[in-house]
């Protein structure tokens, strides 16, 4: 049956440059876009650059330019990035588009004949000099937990805390560096409290990863728990956006119209290519609705946007596919460690896009799990596996056919080609379910089995004796037939490299249909090497280039970061805390010298209402001497003898009753604790836990 799917990945935002990170989701979007119009269904790929809101008004303003300028600036790099890595969108718009403002204006007045729409007068930090409203991410002040200085309006970057920009001590604006004064507001509000119902449903219904079902049913609350709050829609002007249809000064938040931009990059698609754009966005359409999206925006594509959808009479979307973020061995992104990468910077050094996207296509699996791009594992891995494995099926036979046989083949016939073929339905499977590892899992399998039929069957020594003319035409046949089937599976992530199998085996583009008919007696073109072996030391400079433009980059990289998650901060007062890069890194953690501590003594402290005394052994001269708050939970009698974990590297503290010199590590919430914690048997005292 063909289907008719209609599929989008996340859209950047234009005032950055697209880096690794982000590529992740556009090659694993793309991948199985390129499965899906393999199986012949009607797939159309779309994205847009997401060109509103204050960062970007400020950063153009920064630049000497019109917002409208930037933005045409940022989205040809976009294109140009996007195309390079063989990202093939069928179109790729702008949310700065009449089509959006139309749109967004229909669903806005749909919602507001729903009864969705209500205003409020909230209080709001307003810059005086600029004689603007400030989002959270453009206050700054002194952290009132830590005291830190220079922190943004809504969490501190030293101690982690997060808070509301009214609680900053000392606030100021970072646009002009004035005093923000508070002042009242009106603001416009989509009832999202009165979707809990259809949110509830809708969440539940299969259209979200188990994980992410999870997580919104937390949102959304039990029937009666009430624990959605509407949702802030409007922004004061000055705003680069859509101002509301009704509400002059008014503007639409950023992330109203962002959705609707994929609505709207479909719409303008519909009009170059005489789509039914109604078909696919009518309620109870029988068309396929995906979005892809990082874990970081599942609020508002699992909860806003399908709200949005259903209540102003559209249909919402079949599947919501969230992905994790990207680590670069094993530690977030990091700027001085050269391992923030762009996309551009990546094609200078590397140059070939495949290599990449046959690395995160291996790691894929379709979860939530962050991925990581270990750098010395990625030279390795594309080397051996595509370089050594794949494309030397081809390099080992194809000169044969060349030199004895005129490039003519013969009917190819063996159980490892029977063997191929039997795999379709289970690497279309995993294909299908974005399981891409497992994809390839089973690709390399065949190719394993390719190779050892080659080694086996030795083409160079049997072409040494013309009499055996016949066998060697039949291994070449036979591999090159093994290498066409390979080439189909692999498609989906190396397109590139299939268009250039597909001119040497002189056929027309490949489908997966095309599994069953082997090549028969096919004339072929003389082979050209197609890939070559990724130097470690291309990776090397790469890091080093990416070292060295921090310096000059440094600013408006900055400002950039900011931006990009202001986005998402601003409707903060509606979002419960969504993970924002709460990692830190292993030398992070291994600052934490963690020991398996033996605890020699334990007892009551005279005067203490919650601490015990315990000396523990950690394998020192001298036991030490830990206070610890675990007075309610344990008799010191049964502690006495048994294993536990302390830290034991903390500073020694001097408390009332004497100096604490570690701290014993326990859990609790509010179902009960502290409960120390026990090793398993074998661990002994000063063991380090890592
Ligand atoms: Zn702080």
């Amino acid at each position: 049956m063909t289907r008719k799917l209609l599929v989008t990945s996340a859209l950047p935002y234009a005032n950055g440059s697209i880096h690794l990170g982000h590529l992740v989701e556009y090659i694993q979007t793309d991948i199985w876009v390129r499965f899906q119009k393999m199986q012949g269904h009607t797939v159309h790929y779309v994205c847009a650059d997401d060109t509103h809101g204050t960062p970007i008004m400020l950063r153009a303003e920064k630049e000497g330019i019109t917002p409208e300028a930037l933005i045409e600036k940022v989205h040809a790099e976009h294109s140009q990035d996007f195309a390079e890595f063989l990202v093939q969108f069928d179109n790729y718009y702008s949310t700065n588009s009449e089509e959006n403002r139309q749109l967004s204006g229909n669903i806005y007045r749909a919602l507001k004949a729903n009864g969705k729409i209500a205003t409020k007068t909230i209080e709001q930090y307003f810059d005086p000099v600029k004689n603007m409203f400030l989002p959270d991410r453009f206050i700054k002040g002194e952290c009132p937990k830590c005291h830190a200085k220079d922190q943004y309006g809504d969490n501190c970057e030293v101690c982690g805390t997060t808070y509301s920009p009214t609680e900053l001590i000392n606030p100021f604006s970072a646009v002009s560096g004035a005093t923000p004064v508070r002042k009242e507001t009106e603001h416009y509000f989509f009832k999202l409290s009165e979707c809990a119902d259809f949110l509830r449903d809708w969440t539940r219904s299969g259209t979200l990863q188990a994980e992410a079902a999870n997580k919104m049913s937390e949102w959304v609350g039990e029937a009666g728990e009430n624990k959605l709050s509407d949702w802030d829609i409007s922004r004061d002007a000055p705003y680069f956006g859509f101002e509301i249809p009704d509400a002059p000064g008014k503007y639409f938040y950023v992330w109203l119209d962002a959705p609707i931009g994929y609505m709207a990059s479909f719409k303008n698609l519909c009009a170059k290519a005489d789509i039914d754009f109604d078909e696919y966005w009518k309620k109870d359409s029988t068309t396929e609705l995906y979005h892809f999206i990082g874990k970081d925006i599942l609020y508002f594509h699992a909860l806003f946007w399908p709200a949005t959808l259903e209540y102003s009479g559209h249909r919402t979307p079949t599947q919501v596919f969230a992905h994790g973020f990207l680590t670069v061995n094993g530690e977030k992104m990091s700027k001085s460690r050269g391992t923030f990468i762009t996309a551009r910077s990546y094609l200078e050094h590397v140059k070939n896009p495949e290599y990449l996207r046959y690395y995160y296509a291996a790691k894929l699996n379709g979860s939530m799990e962050d991925i990581d791009l270990n750098l010395e594992d990625f030279v390795a891995r594309v080397n051996s596996d595509l370089v050594g494995k794949y494309i030397n099926i081809a390099s080992r036979t194809a000169g044969f056919v060349a030199k004895k046989f005129d490039n003519k083949l013969i009917d190819a016939q063996h159980a490892v080609i029977d063997e191929m073929r039997a795999a379709v339905p289970a690497i279309a499977e995993a294909y299908a379910a974005r399981d891409f590892a497992r994809a390839l899992r089973e690709i390399m399998k065949l190719t394993d089995a390719a190779n050892a039929y080659v080694a086996e069957a030795a083409p160079w020594v049997v072409a040494k004796d013309d009499s055996k003319a016949a066998e060697l035409h039949t291994i070449c046949s036979n591999a090159l037939e093994m290498f066409r089937l390979l080439t189909i599976y692999l498609k989906p992530v190396l397109p590139n490299i299939a268009v250039a199998v597909e001119a040497f085996l002189n056929v027309q583009p490949l489908q997966w249909s095309d599994v069953g008919q082997g090549l028969g007696a096919q004339t072929i073109q003389p082979y050209n090497h197609m890939v070559t072996r990724l130097e470690g030391k291309q990776i090397e400079a790469m890091v080093e280039a990416n070292k060295d433009s921090l310096q000059a980059a440094s600013t408006p990289a900055k400002t950039e970061s900011a931006a990009k998650t202001s986005a998402k901060s601003e409707a903060k007062a509606d979002t419960p805390a969504v993970e924002e890069g709460a990692y830190i890194s292993i030398d992070d953690f291994t600052k934490v010298d963690l020991r398996i501590a033996h605890i020699v003594s334990a007892e009551h402290v005279e005067g203490a209402e919650k601490l015990l005394k315990l000396l523990l052994d950690i394998g020192e001269e001298k036991p030490r001497q830990v206070f610890a708050g675990i007075k309610s939970a344990y008799d010191p009698a049964t502690l006495v003898g048994r294993l536990t974990v302390m830290v034991a590297n903390l500073a020694p503290r001097k408390m009332k009753f004497g100096m604490s010199e570690g701290m014993v590590l326990a859990a609790s919430d509010e179902r009960g604790g502290p409960y120390i914690l026990s090793p398993d048997s074998g661990a002994q005292a000063g063991m380090r836990v890592k």
